[in-house]
């Protein structure tokens, strides 16, 4: 064993070192700071330059109220701050442990340049914790600071960095976050690697309020139009922004954004709440594009529980994640059928104008215009020949009641196309019956039973030891289901009923999936995969592709479908049907 040391205090530099490596941990952790030291200081405008990934260069300028000359040498010291008037525990601004421009200061070399109004412009530098003397400087009112050849001091540190791209698109990402907390604010953010500058964003100030504005300027069009808006309030917190629909799920969450109190944070709270409210919307692995802004009086949350201060405690977490859970989740509900007219607007889009010869074309319509007549002959259509119905059999006043219209005709075995006052209707009957039969099982199972319907003759299925066993132990609350499975001789079960909404096609394929969704405890599988287990079922239970549909069993679909919370998409996240707007169909063919 070594001997031990003497009991010393650290020296300043390296106890702001030591700080760096909690506050600072990238290029973009510094930027962050700057910027939201210039967003304290009340800037309208704020720019931001940065080379070779920020490891080189990293400057922000803006318009705020400037540092005065003797307040310079001040701010770069450690526990130095103008923020903390009120204790804090009533926190308004970004910074208040003074830890940032020190910690800068201690691992690069750091320039601070500012002029306060009715005073000279100053500048002081620091380079490895070595403080110059304030001088006179020529600066404009507001501050610019730039941040040179980062981590130089702290070589260890400065190996853990990734490559000049992957710290770029940090940057990027962090500033798009604090732009988007701030719509009033203008940004600008540049790359000026090498001799040419890129400009990555250029985003103007809009109103205060203007979150879409800045939303769409950061973030495209696309993201929105996809989403719905979302307004709450609820016990003092109020809670706005976009959920992205299921339909334009993706398979990560980074298009995931939370601001408290106009703070970018990246708290599990947030996560939980948004898993817990797609759920059974999407399946696992698929991420919903979202933004949401929450406005809470500071003491009721904590900032000061990291030192990047990305995470915040909330004093009464379970029910603030209980209201955001429920405010998505009841906002979702009612968007469910509304909201697939954009994918129709973008399909329509899509479809190109035709440019084909017109020989083609004349050749094409003769043959839609001759089978029609010959319909019973199509494979999977057999059974119902008449299931084609001209448009004059039904009447026309029934047409405005309906959101999504009267089913016309069934496609590709499949697809229902109906008609609908104010556009056209595009059905995925097997994904929308789907839908149907999981919340039905849904809403039976939260009234207590679900309704289960006997077989005439049971059907028995032969099992594995161990799956049998799990089957069995899972029995009683499967029966709960309407699912009804007793035990059958030494190596099989007996499946009794099953749940009524499923109708007659679910049997042995049902229980195996079941299985598959029991593990290492299957008497408390059922109630806590509930939700996986009824998807299962609906998935086993409904409308087969391929089943050709009378007109009344489609119209029946239509009417379930809007009357049913969540019906358009399915429990994979798919949508169960596209409506094209008359509107925008009519203005592709020029009328
Ligand atoms: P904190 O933000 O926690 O107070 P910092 O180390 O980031 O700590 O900054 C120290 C102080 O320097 C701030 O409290 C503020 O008074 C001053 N300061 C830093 N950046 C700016 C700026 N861009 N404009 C005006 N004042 C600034
Ligand atoms: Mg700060």
């Amino acid at each position: 064993m070594n001997a031990p040391g003497k009991i010393r205090r650290l020296d300043a530099t390296t106890a702001n070192q030591i700080a760096a490596g909690e506050v600072i941990e990238r290029p973009a952790a510094v930027i962050k700071e700057l910027v939201e030291n210039a967003i304290d200081a009340g800037a309208s405008q704020i720019q931001i330059r940065f080379a070779d990934g920020g490891l080189t260069l990293i400057e922000v300028r803006d318009n705020g109220h400037g540092i005065a000359p003797e307040e310079l040498a001040l701010a770069v010291e450690r526990h130095a701050t103008s923020k903390l008037t009120d204790g804090i525990h009533n926190i308004a601004s970004f910074g208040f442990r003074g830890e940032a421009l020190p910690s800068i200061g201690a691992v690069a070399r750091l320039e601070i340049q500012s002029r306060r109004d009715n005073s000279e412009a100053s500048q002081i530098s620091v380079s490895a914790g070595q403080v110059t003397a304030p001088a006179p400087a020529g600066h404009n009112i507001g501050t610019t600071v730039r941040v040179r050849d980062l981590f130089y001091a702290t070589p260890a540190r400065l190996k853990f960095q990734g490559t000049d791209r992957a710290e770029a698109l940090a940057i990027i990402d962090t500033v798009k976050r604090l732009a988007m907390a701030r719509p009033e604010i203008g940004f600008s953010l540049h790359d000026v690697s090498g001799d040419g500058g890129r400009k990555i964003l250029d985003l103007p100030r809009h109103g205060t309020d203007d979150f879409a504005g800045r939303l769409r300027a950061v973030l495209g069009h696309n993201l929105l139009d996809d989403a719905v808006l979302l307004e709450a309030a609820h016990d003092g917190i109020r809670l706005w922004g976009y959920l992205g629909l299921p339909t334009a799920a993706r398979g990560s969450a980074r298009g995931q954004y939370f601001f408290v109190n106009e703070r970018p944070v990246r708290d599990k709270l947030f996560f939980g709440a948004i898993k817990g409210a797609y759920a059974d919307l999407l399946p696992s692995g698929k991420y919903p594009f979202i933004v949401l802004y929450m406005a809470i009086d500071p003491r009721r949350i904590d900032v000061n529980v990291h030192p990047a201060k990305t995470e915040i405690r909330f004093r009464e977490a379970a029910a603030i994640r209980s209201f955001v859970l429920n405010a998505i989740r009841h906002r979702l509900a009612d968007a469910g059928l509304r909201d697939n007219h954009d994918l129709g607007s973008t399909m329509i889009r899509a479809f190109g104008v035709g440019s084909a010869p017109r020989a083609r074309i004349d050749g094409a319509l003769a043959q839609i215009n001759t089978p029609l007549a010959r319909q019973g002959e199509i494979a999977g259509f057999a059974e119902t020949p008449r299931a084609y119905a001209p448009a004059s059999t039904l009447p026309d006043a029934a047409l405005p009641s309906y959101p999504l219209g009267l089913a016309r005709t069934q496609l590709f075995a499949n697809y229902i196309v109906a008609e609908a006052e104010d556009g056209l209707v595009i059905v995925d009957a097997h994904a929308a019956h789907e839908r149907l039969v999981y919340e039905r099982l849904k809403a039976e199972h939260e009234a207590g039973r679900a309704k289960s319907q006997r077989l005439l003759v049971p059907e028995i299925l032969t099992l594995g030891a161990a799956e049998r066993e799990a089957l069995l132990a899972a029995a009683p609350d499967l029966a709960i289901l309407g699912l009804e499975i007793e035990a059958f001789g030494q190596d099989a079960v007996a499946l009794h009923a099953v749940p009524a909404a499923l109708g007659h096609q679910a049997g042995s394929r049902l229980v195996n999936a079941i299985i598959d969704e029991l593990d290492d405890d299957p008497a408390s599988a059922v109630s806590r995969k509930i939700d996986a287990i009824l998807a299962t079922m609906a998935c086993h239970g409904s409308v087969r592709s391929g089943r050709q549909l009378r007109p009344e069993e489609m119209n029946a679909l239509l009417r379930d479908m809007e009357a049913t919370p969540n019906a358009g998409s399915c429990n994979h996240g798919r949508p169960t049907f596209i409506k094209l707007d008359l509107k925008a169909l009519q203005a592709r063919f020029g009328r």
